[in-house]
């Protein structure tokens, strides 16, 4: 069986071209979404991270 230069949609793992990121819009979609709740994770844990450095330094004993 030849190997026909291709790649797999990044969300389903469907075989598509390899120009292409996706399958299809619905899962370009999905991995746009993703990123964005990743991203507000990332930045949720920046904060309480941040929030708990002022709490350290707030209630340090000097
Ligand atoms: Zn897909």
């Amino acid at each position: 069986m030849p190997v026909v230069p291709h790649r797999h949609c990044i969300v389903c793992g469907k075989a598509i071209e390899p120009e292409k990121k996706f399958c299809s819009n619905e899962c370009e979609e999905t991995m746009k979404r993703e990123q964005k709740r990743q991203r507000n994770f990332t930045l949720a844990m920046f904060g309480l991270l941040f929030i708990l450095l002022l709490m350290m330094l707030l209630f340090s004993p000097r």
